[in-house]
């Protein structure tokens, strides 16, 4: 068990910890349980103003040390990150109810992005340009944005920080983070183990609080170069329009529909195994996690089949329990939602498969819901449109190639499609022709820090991770020198 004490300062402003100037707390729940763990600091405009001059006096240190020098506090960061693995693993199931085995996944996976980004920090290189004119000397030097305003989700409450907060330190750039309310005491762990590492004071700040109020200190206020968000669609829209006051960057991962195509001749244990995987990992609650299903209708029967009956292995039940696969929802809304887009298809002529509201587990006191399947959906179903973020698979055939890259393409959103087949030259077509920013051939899992992620369309603008994560946090400073 993990200790918590029942009131923490969460509040890290220039290098000390801090309560709410008012004193007020919000609590933190463990959505297995429902049990109050504890209750940090509600704060709003006040103190994220001084988290914002605390970055904005830091960064002219941290932005003109040498890039090894950054590297290091990096590199020891991972370090201490992964020394401390079965201690945060715990935490972040606590607060956000994902099975232990994947809580420890997701800190060695925001380990992963830091040692990534100790190592890109020294490669932050600029150019030469040949000049058409004799004499002349054109170069481009990168310079970090400046203060960058982090607000991050509560999915995946250390992985969603690192891969942010690391790019920005190693371009130089000093950070004020905004977690989700939900999982405040991941974000903490985080910020302690950078200081640990040597991070100077004012470098990362962290608020926590009143989130429209928080949002508005940092978008309000020029000295913030760029706003980094990984959330919903509509405050990502927010963000959006807000920054156009001072044309701040955006770097935005929102929301998500993604679809899963099965071909006629896929491997079809493999795709199952996967598909299994990428609907059901955080009980569904991934941006990038299967939210609809294609497959081909001769092979319609045999998926089904063998589907179900590793669906119906999948253990539900507290994140701290050895031999569970499946969590808690994050709160009542969202098993609420997973049951409206549940009841919306079944009403228009879905047939449910397996699992629904019957098979819920009244012997857990959680925001539970059981792994469920749907077969015969339509376009019509809220289901095929909307994010669901739930343990809710809804399964659709079809004919021809063109029907189910169609079909997978009619989304206003991009992040990831998935693709099963055996076939080069049908990997080739599906993977040009699918509207994605992620395209997972035989692969449910592209979320790795040597690449770049991000959707297209309503589902995001930059990409995380890759030496394109670093860019983000980097301006392109010209300079022309004449000769006489
Ligand atoms: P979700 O519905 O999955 O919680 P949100 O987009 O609401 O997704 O939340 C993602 C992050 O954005 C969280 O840290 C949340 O507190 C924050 N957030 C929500 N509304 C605002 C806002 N108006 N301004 C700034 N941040 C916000």
């Amino acid at each position: 068990m993990i200790e918590v004490e029942s009131k923490i300062a969460s509040n890290f402003i220039n290098g000390d910890w801090y309560h709410a100037d008012s004193s007020e707390t919000q609590p933190v729940y463990n959505p297995a349980t429902l049990e109050k763990i504890t209750e940090v600091a509600y704060s709003g405009e006040a103190e994220t103003k001084r988290a914002i001059e605390g970055a904005q006096t830091a960064f002219k240190e941290w932005s003109t040390m040498p890039a090894r020098k950054r590297s290091r506090i990096l590199y020891k960061a991972h370090q201490l990150l992964l020394n401390d693995v079965d201690r945060l693993a715990h935490i972040l199931t606590m607060e956000q109810g994902k099975p232990l085995k994947e809580a420890k996944g997701e800190i060695k996976s925001a380990a992963s992005f830091v040692l990534w980004y100790a190592e890109e920090a020294n490669r932050m290189y600029g150019e030469w340009i040949p000049a058409s004119q004799k004499g002349k000397r054109q170069l481009v030097i990168p310079h970090p944005v400046g203060v960058v305003g982090a607000i991050t989700p509560w999915n995946f409450p250390a992985s969603m920080i690192t891969r942010k907060v690391a790019p920005a330190l190693a371009a130089g750039c000093t950070v004020v983070l905004k977690p989700a309310p939900e999982t405040p005491l991941s974000a903490m762990e985080i910020v302690k183990i950078f200081v640990k590492a040597g991070l100077p004071k004012g470098v990362l700040n962290l608020v926590t609080g009143d989130a429209k109020e928080i949002g508005n200190a940092l978008l309000t206020n020029h000295n913030v170069r760029l706003i980094t968000f990984t959330g919903s669609t509509e405050v990502g829209k927010h963000l959006m329009r807000e920054s156009a006051n001072h044309v701040k960057k955006l770097s935005l991962e929102l929301g998500g529909h993604a679809p899963i195509i099965i071909f006629d001749d896929a491997d079809l244990d493999l795709a199952v195994k996967l598909s299994l995987a990428s609907k059901f990992r955080n009980a569904g609650q991934t941006c990038i996690c299967a939210n609809r299903l294609y497959v081909h209708e001769s092979v319609k029967e045999r998926f089904t089949e063998k589907l179900i009956e590793q669906v119906k292995q999948l253990k539900v039940g507290q994140g701290t329990r050895d031999d569970v696969d499946v969590g808690p929802l994050i709160n009542e809304q969202a098993v609420d939602k997973v049951k409206g887009h549940l009841h919306d298809a079944v009403e228009k002529g879905a047939k449910l498969v397996y699992g629904g509201d019957s098979q819920n587990t009244s012997d857990l006191n959680g925001h539970f819901y059981h792994p469920t399947v749907v077969q015969g959906t339509t376009s019509e179903m809220r289901v095929m449109n909307e994010e669901t973020f739930g343990p809710l698979l809804p399964i659709q055939t079809f004919k021809e190639d063109k029907e189910a890259i169609d079909a997978a393409n009619d989304t206003n959103y991009g992040l990831a499609a998935y693709v099963f087949t055996d076939s080069l030259e049908r990997s080739y077509q599906v993977m040009e022709q699918l509207e994605y920013g992620i395209v997972g051939i035989n692969d449910v899992f592209p979320a790795v820090a040597e690449a770049p992620f991000g959707g297209i369309k309503e589902s995001g603008i930059g990409k995380e991770g890759g030496h394109h994560g670093l860019h983000e946090f980097v301006e392109q400073k010209f300079v022309s020198i004449g000769s006489k």
